[in-house]
């Protein structure tokens, strides 16, 4: 069985005194569900430079914490990146790699074989990547989202050897879904998140059935029991309903509810 991760993606948002009152709610949220919370894991991925006190605060909780990016340099000349190792360092262990809003963002536009360097320099610094993969507005309504998809899933993971299932998370994150407002159907995310397992088998042999598959954009507590309950959905990488502690424990208790 695969345990549903819920994560938060904070992106450039809050201040630390905001993050932590944040954190403050989701933990009073999490300790009101009561000991059955633990059947979802749940993680926050703050700017990086809250990493470290926010480790502090978290220490003794199940919470745990992701990065937004790390370079794929483990050490040197390279103004103002973070290596994996950095990143592990502050108690961190998720980084999300591959999001659309680094793929297609003037001043980052990262390539899939960047991105494929970042995962494996994830990989060995000791990170678990969320990587995220989706295809745009034009490219699914052109019929090419099944591409897409396998062509990003295959140049992420091109020649890596995976231990365990628990080391890879992936993200089937439409870019005209997120902070749209415009959730992917129920349906259409099942058929993506189904291909992508298939194609996760074709890579990675049995491991595919351990790996989770997340599902992002604009997910909020009224539509996540639906996405949730497909089989191929394990759980959610929430940007906006993030921010707030109530619609992101809202979330963790629709992922509670749906069956699996
Ligand atoms: C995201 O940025 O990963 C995301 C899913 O954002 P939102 O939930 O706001 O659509």
């Amino acid at each position: 069985m695969r345990r549903p991760l819920v994560a938060g993606n904070w992106k450039m948002n809050l201040n630390l005194p905001q993050g932590r009152e944040l954190v403050g709610g989701i933990r009073d949220g999490l300790a009101a569900l009561g000991p059955a919370a633990r059947n979802v894991e749940t993680a926050v991925c703050p700017p990086a430079i809250y990493l470290f006190p926010l480790a502090e605060m978290l220490k003794g909780s199940e919470i745990r914490l992701g990065a937004q990016d790390v370079y794929y340099e483990p050490k040197g000349a390279f103004t103002g990146d973070l290596s994996a190792a950095m990143v592990a360092e502050s108690g961190a262990s998720y980084v999300i790699l591959g999001h659309s809003e680094r793929r297609h963002t003037i001043g980052h536009l990262e390539d899939d074989q960047m991105i494929h360097r970042k995962i494996r320099a994830a990989l060995g610094g000791g990170l678990t990547p969320i990587i995220c993969v989706g295809e745009t507005l034009a490219e699914r309504e052109s019929g090419q989202t099944l591409d897409v998809l396998t062509f990003q899933l295959t140049a992420a993971l091109v020649g890596l050897a995976l231990e365990t299932p628990e080391r890879l998370v992936l993200a089937y994150e439409p870019v005209w879904a997120i902070g749209t407002g415009r959730n992917a159907t129920p349906d259409q995310a099942q058929e993506a998140h189904g291909h992508l397992r298939g194609r996760l088998r074709e890579l990675a042999g049995g491991l595919a059935d351990g790996i989770r598959i997340l599902y992002g954009g604009s997910m909020k507590p009224d539509n996540a029991g639906a996405l949730l309950s497909q089989p191929d959905v394990d759980g959610g990488l929430i940007g906006g309903a993030s921010l707030k502690a109530d619609s992101f424990v809202g979330i963790i208790q629709a992922a509670l509810a749906a069956p699996r």
